[in-house]
């Protein structure tokens, strides 16, 4: 896969099976700054919405992909940022349900639900799956981080449009952190605002991935399942804890760790030598991480992972 620019995966995923992840904006150029994003810090915020990639380039990408491998349970749009601030994103989607039987999925923080031709080019997904994590404004601006003046009420409304306009399926992401949005009462106030909105799966997440700031702690699975109750239709926890593994995943962690254990690297400097995306290895350093196999040693900007263990010493 690291003949594409634009395409990463397909990725093992217990959510979505095997997923072909589309990047449609520069790293983290999104309109969110979100404490728990698994990316980092956002250093590009913006509402501007343009050709970020060219989609030319995108569709040759996935014509190519299509006619060689071309085999994946889902295609994603999702990736570095906020696929939707890409102004031609629906073309992208359009291309893809012309020319496979695929099923695509966009990922969005539901920020741009609000204009009309965004809920348009979105409305062409076959799942589209938002975020919501806050139940009120404050909340909203201490998690989510969003430029001044963006309130919660504007992006509820935009979702609850949106629902009105798209016959998909639309899923909720609620991205719980212990200490932060975790009482009853913070979820319930969630679960009130998702009912405006109706969406058709609900599913709770937490920290189990680097997140962009040190003081987000996940929840425990047990608790997040008692959370799970106040949503209707009860939401299913999706957080990929580590019993959750499949031998795929094992073995590119096993990779990650040969080159952790011959020395210390950031997450792009691992993704960029074993051609993973990102993701991939946030997810695969997160789990690394939470068993004390690494650590984490911030320097300066960065933030460099060293192998605990020994060289050859591996479970
Ligand atoms: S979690 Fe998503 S919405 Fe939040 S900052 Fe990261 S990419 Fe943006």
């Amino acid at each position: 896969m690291t003949k594409y620019k634009h395409l990463f995966g397909p990725v093992p995923s217990r959510r979505f099976g095997r997923s072909l992840g589309i990047d449609l904006t520069p790293y983290k150029t999104c309109s969110f700054d979100c404490v728990f994003c698994q990316l980092g810090r956002t250093t590009a915020k913006t509402f501007e919405r343009k050709e970020y990639v060219p989609v030319k380039d995108v569709i040759e990408e996935l014509d190519d992909w299509l006619k060689s491998s071309g085999e994946a349970d889902y295609i994603t749009l999702s990736g570095s940022g906020e696929p939707t601030l890409h102004s031609r994103f629906g073309e992208i989607i359009d291309f893809i349900r012309s020319s496979s039987s695929i099923p695509v999925v966009l990922l969005t923080n539901g920020s741009m639900l609000k204009y009309a031709d965004v809920r348009a080019a979105a409305s062409k997904a076959n799942i589209v799956k938002l975020s919501l994590s806050a139940g009120d404004q404050d909340l909203f601006e201490h998690i989510n981080r969003p430029p001044p003046d963006v309130s919660l009420k504007v992006l509820v409304e935009g979702m609850q449009h949106f629902r009105d306009e798209f016959a998909g399926e639309l899923w909720l992401e609620v991205f719980v952190i212990w200490g932060a949005n975790s009482t009853p009462k913070d979820i319930s106030r969630i679960a009130e605002l998702a009912k405006t909105f109706k969406p058709d799966r609900i599913q709770l997440n937490t920290a189990v991935r680097p997140p962009a700031e040190s003081f987000v702690h996940p929840m425990p699975k047990q608790k997040l399942e008692n959370l799970a109750t106040y949503f209707d239709p009860p939401a299913e926890v999706i957080a990929e804890f580590s019993s959750d593994y499949t031998s795929s995943a094992k073995a590119s962690e096993d990779t990650i760790l040969a080159m952790l254990q011959r020395r210390p690297c950031t997450t792009k400097e691992i993704s960029a030598a074993l051609g993973l995306h990102i993701n991939e290895v946030s997810k695969y350093i997160g789990k690394l991480e939470r068993t004390s196999v690494i650590q984490a040693k911030p320097t300066g900007h960065k933030v460099y992972y060293t192998c605990c263990l020994e060289a050859g010493v591996s479970e």
